[in-house]
């Protein structure tokens, strides 16, 4: 049988791995960190200056990294010094195709793999109360299960390998969606008179609430705190990979193509630092003729 996991080696301390680390450690998994960024590194203790050593220390590698182009260069080095029977639990927003293509490699090597994104920003993380996403072999995510468990308020097993990765690219690609048309419909609101407070008091018992309606424009945007620690940046990330999937399925969906294309151009105007949640304002203002 294989063994329990005890030491887990977080790759990526940013604005989730971080947190997520720290939530684990908390939990009474012996942790370890690892960030190309030195001043990410010494943000958590102990952290660890080499990747391979990372690998070789660690019973299971969490993954909270940007792009799937970093992902794959992370994972073919570690797997030198991880021996079989290890697991690595990606919680990356990546390209399915790609975790797939991870995963089976892996396998090969006897080594674990699951595709597992988390919904939930560093909030959510640092509380212990994500949405786990998984995709890979049930087995995996047994051996999974307490890690996920301590950082998650839930998990969601949805299917093979990359299901995990193609469920949050739906997921984020609504929101996305969501938060430009809240930015419109704020607009029509501001134009009949009528108070964002009124308008989301009755929206969020009506039938068109939303995860935006009821979250993010309390929280982030008419509170101007624009704080969520999500950045446009990696939501137009995430709304192109979702695009990309679509395309590559032979899907021309219209209103996510159109949704896709205010992401975009917003760049010009809004960049990729900047909070997610000021994609509601550039929806507002873009909105008027
Ligand atoms: P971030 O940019 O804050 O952190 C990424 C970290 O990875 C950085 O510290 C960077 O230095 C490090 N890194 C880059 N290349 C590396 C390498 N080769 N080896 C080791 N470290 C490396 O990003 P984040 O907001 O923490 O997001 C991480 C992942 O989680 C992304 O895929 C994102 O889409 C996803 N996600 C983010 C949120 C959120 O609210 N921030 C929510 C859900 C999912």
């Amino acid at each position: 049988m294989a063994q329990a996991i005890r030491k887990v080696g977080v790759v990526g301390l940013g604005n989730m791995g971080l947190p997520i680390a720290r939530t684990l450690a908390a939990a009474g998994f012996e942790v370890k960190g690892f960030d190309t960024m030195e001043e990410r590194r010494a943000a958590f203790s102990p952290n660890i200056g080499s990747l391979g050593d990372l690998a070789t220390a660690s019973d299971a590698l969490l993954l909270s990294l940007p792009t799937s182009d970093i992902i794959e260069k992370v994972v073919a080095e570690a797997a030198e010094s991880l021996t079989s029977g290890r697991l690595i639990l990606d919680t990356s927003t990546a390209e399915p195709a790609s975790s797939r293509r991870l995963q089976a490699e892996m396998a090969a090597r006897g080594i674990g793999y699951l595709d597992a994104p988390v919904s939930g920003g560093p909030t959510a993380a640092r509380n212990g109360q994500l949405l786990v996403m998984a995709g890979g072999a049930e087995s995996d995510l047994n051996r999974a299960a307490a890690v996920l468990q301590a950082i998650a308020r839930q998990v969601v097993h949805c299917g093979g390998p990359g299901t995990g990765n193609v469920t949050k690219l739906v997921n984020n690609l609504l929101c996305a969606a969501h938060l430009t048309l809240a930015g419109e419909a704020l607009a029509l609101a501001e134009a009949g008179d009528l108070q964002p407070e009124a308008l989301l008091a009755a929206l969020n018992v009506g039938s068109g609430r939303s995860g935006v309606t009821e979250l993010n424009l309390p929280r982030w945007v008419l509170s101007n705190s624009f704080d969520s620690g999500f950045s446009m940046g990696l939501m137009r990330k995430d709304v192109g990979l979702a695009l990309k999937l679509a395309s590559e399925v032979g899907l021309a969906p219209r209103l996510a193509t159109a949704a896709g294309a205010i992401w975009r151009d917003s760049g010009a105007s809004v960049p990729d630092s900047e909070d997610f949640n000021r994609m509601v304002p550039y929806a507002k203002e873009t909105s008027r003729r």
